[in-house]
């Protein structure tokens, strides 16, 4: 895309209860969409984004990471041990010590787990050469401990890298590198984050769990989790515009089968997902 070379690095998939994920929609709906296994289940991939900008090698979440116990990872059907990201991240065919920047859209343990790899001690930077970036409101927020979500935040994700100065936290849209933003697209959470990359009049705009998977391009298909639905319809219709308007290439969080997608207008659903060749 213009300068820039995006890629989908696919950090495994995870499985969770599909009425979560589609919130109000009933399932007569949905299902057509995503079956669900035996247990109510639908697959979610990790989507992480590579940008590479030709000075910066920047990394767009990094996936679930090691901090679940294995019950709990038994319950989400990932396997026992966890692939570090670095290792899915080489196994791409990409150097994952070229990465200098690390981007969190926000704090949900699926979105940054990998920032931090357990050691048997302390967790570490996974990306020791790195500057890490997230949302100051979104680390203010998981610091609340509020009933409805604490049990989605894991301290160990982002707590050692602000304390030793490695995650920068933002407080409103900005320009991480030329070419690279993060803007704030509230719904999902108070102070979620997309992440748009410009280069050669292109656009490429990674829009998080506004919109998991293709599926929830309808604005009113959102998460049970999403905390002001609302804000996630006008968000959305924000930025689909936008990315309609501009033919952008899209990605979505956790959609298993498209990692690239052009937004075209729908006179039914509003917006609709057309797939771009990769
Ligand atoms: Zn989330």
């Amino acid at each position: 895309m213009g300068d820039f070379e995006i890629s989908c690095i696919q950090a495994g998939v995870y499985w969770w209860d599909g009425g979560v994920i589609f919130g109000v929609v009933p399932k007569t709906l949905w299902s057509r969409k995503i079956a669900a296994d035996s247990l109510n289940r639908i697959p979610l991939a990790f989507n992480c984004y590579l940008i590479r900008t030709g000075e910066h090698t920047i990394l767009v979440e990094t996936g679930g990471g090691d901090k679940m116990d294995p019950r709990a990872r038994e319950r989400v059907n990932l396997p026992p041990e966890d692939e570090p990201l670095a290792t899915v991240i080489a196994a791409h065919g990409f150097d994952p010590e070229s990465i200098d920047i690390v981007i969190n859209s926000h704090l949900h343990w699926d979105h940054c787990g990998g920032n931090t790899v357990l050691t048997g001690g302390p967790a570490l930077a996974a990306f020791p050469g790195a500057r890490y970036f997230a949302s100051r409101g979104e680390w203010d927020h998981a610091h609340k401990r509020l009933l409805r979500d604490s049990v989605s935040y894991i301290d160990a994700n982002y707590d050692p890298l602000v304390e030793s100065g490695q995650m920068t936290l933002v407080d409103e849209d900005c320009e991480v590198v030329p070419g690279v933003r993060m803007c704030r697209a509230p719904g999902h959470t108070r102070d979620m984050m997309v992440v748009v990359a410009q280069s050669g009049g292109r656009t490429f705009c990674f829009l998080s769990d506004l919109v998991p998977f293709a599926a929830h391009l309808k604005p009113t298909w959102m998460t049970a989790f999403d905390l002001y639905p609302l804000e996630t319809i006008e968000s959305k219709m924000h930025w689909l515009d936008a990315a309609a308007e501009g033919n952008w290439a899209c990605a979505f969080a956790h959609d298993v089968e498209i990692p690239f997608a052009r937004i075209v207008r729908d006179s039914k659903t509003h917006f609709a997902a057309e797939r771009v060749a990769t």
